[in-house]
């Protein structure tokens, strides 16, 4: 079962050519402004990624000569807009190796993605009593969503619990299942632990239960390589301004035919075949889910962004990241007092490192909300609190973490800048 996941979140990729960190940093005019008098370290891409020069420059250019409506307009512009648009989908199509660009829908991120699913599929698959199971890491745009479409069924929400070490428990899960388990709806990478789930061996399992897999891939997308194909997953979700690109933009995978069962999640213009007062018909995929006007110029950006990242290579980002992970994991860990939630495996070099790019901690007694303002005023920006994850912080019996979250772009100095600010916040208490 392990190689389906090998091949897609991949833990421990192939040798990649090491990144070219002075380079890519250029690349980032926001990375060279500086905080309080200080230069700035940006640890807080867990919940947004700076964006490229080619991004903004991208997106720019298409407002200043191109801008026009997309799919509508007989004009050259709107022909041309329409073109971008629809190569960037072609561009996420690739991204996630999806068989058809009729898989892939624009939304306006993984919150969005996931509630099309909730309020279409439990419409068009689910029945009261029935059942569906999430995990207790889960984020809460994939927990309120299902507790919202619990007014239109009255279906049952499973939980998935987590071990000690905050890996899902796959035994536990196992039971979970019973002949009216409708879905599992999963987070690929925890967003507080940094734990990388197994998904393709949990989707084989679902799927042995003829369960359907919703895969969030908020925090995979821009760490992981992802292959819909090979781990065979029925929707997946991610965010555009997490992967680079900008905000306002995100993205569902759906599988063909269950996207075709699906009733619209929004009406409007473009979702439409015809309309009468008496009856409407709706487009054909993915079109369908895509009711008004597409933010048609963010999805040019998504897709330079996607294709910034394939080419300096996600087996690359991933290798440089882990070392970063792991160097800052150690170091963290010399710090008298210091908690860290998740990672296990490090500073044990295991064949399969299971550990994302993202490190919760708590130091002695020190309120997170405390530390992350000290760390701010000396220019390192991390993130504090319940990380909208409150599920999450009642089974770890803490109310919140600082977190520090890696991209491609943070160095070894940074983590340094790290240990050394939590440090003088400790002399400080
Ligand atoms: N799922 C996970 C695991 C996340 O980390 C996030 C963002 N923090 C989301 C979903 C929601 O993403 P967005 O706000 O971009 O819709």
């Amino acid at each position: 079962m392990n190689n389906n996941n090998e091949l897609m979140f991949q833990p421990f990729p192939a040798p990649a050519k090491d990144i070219e960190i002075g380079k890519i940093r250029s690349d980032f005019p926001i990375l060279s402004r500086s905080v309080h008098g200080r230069p700035l370290v940006y640890l807080d891409n867990g919940a947004t990624t700076q964006k490229p020069r080619c991004v903004v420059d991208a997106m720019t250019d298409e407002y200043m000569n191109v801008n026009s409506n997309v799919h509508r307009g007989v004009h050259y512009l709107s022909q041309q807009a329409t073109e971008l648009h629809e190569q960037a989908r072609e561009t996420v199509r690739k991204f996630i190796n999806a068989r058809s660009t009729t898989e892939v829908v624009f939304t306006r991120g993984t919150t969005e993605s996931i509630n099309l699913v909730a309020s279409s599929f439990i419409q068009a698959f689910i029945n009261d009593g029935d059942e569906i199971i999430l995990t207790e890491m889960e984020h809460h745009s994939n927990i309120v969503p299902w507790q919202l479409a619990q007014a239109r069924r009255s279906f049952k929400i499973k939980v998935c619990p987590i071990t000690d070490e905050g890996r899902l428990d796959l035994e536990a899960l196992e039971q979970l299942f019973t002949s009216r388990t409708r879905l599992l709806s999963l987070t690929a990478v925890s967003n507080v632990l940094g734990t990388v789930n197994p998904v393709a061996d949990i989707i084989h399992i679902a799927h042995a239960h003829n369960v359907p897999v919703l895969v969030d891939a908020a925090q995979a997308a821009p760490h992981l390589s992802i292959d819909v194909q090979a781990i065979d997953c029925d929707f997946l979700a991610f965010s555009g301004h997490k992967v680079y690109g900008p905000t306002g933009i995100g993205v569902l995978y759906g599988k063909e035919h269950l996207l075709e069962k699906m009733p619209p999640y929004m009406g409007g213009g473009e979702m439409i075949g015809k309309v009468s007062f008496e009856h409407t018909t709706f487009n054909s995929l993915p079109f369908k889910f895509e009711a008004g006007t597409p933010d048609y110029v963010a999805t040019t950006g998504l897709a330079r962004a996607l294709e910034y990242v394939t080419a300096i290579g996600i087996p690359a980002i991933q290798a440089h990241e882990r070392d970063l992970t792991r160097y800052a994991v150690e170091r963290l860990r010399e710090i008298p007092g210091m908690r860290i939630f998740g990672h296990p495996s490090f500073p044990v070099q295991t064949e399969k490192c299971e550990d994302g790019a993202v490190i919760s901690f708590l130091v002695g007694k020190i309120h997170h909300l405390d530390l992350g303002t000290l760390l701010d005023q000396l220019g390192i920006a991390v993130r504090t609190g319940h990380h909208c994850a409150e599920p999450l912080m009642h089974r770890l019996g803490i109310e919140g973490t600082v977190r520090a979250s890696f991209a491609l772009y943070n160095t070894k100095e940074e983590v340094d800048a790290l240990v050394e600010g939590i440090d003088r916040v400790i002399k400080m208490f």
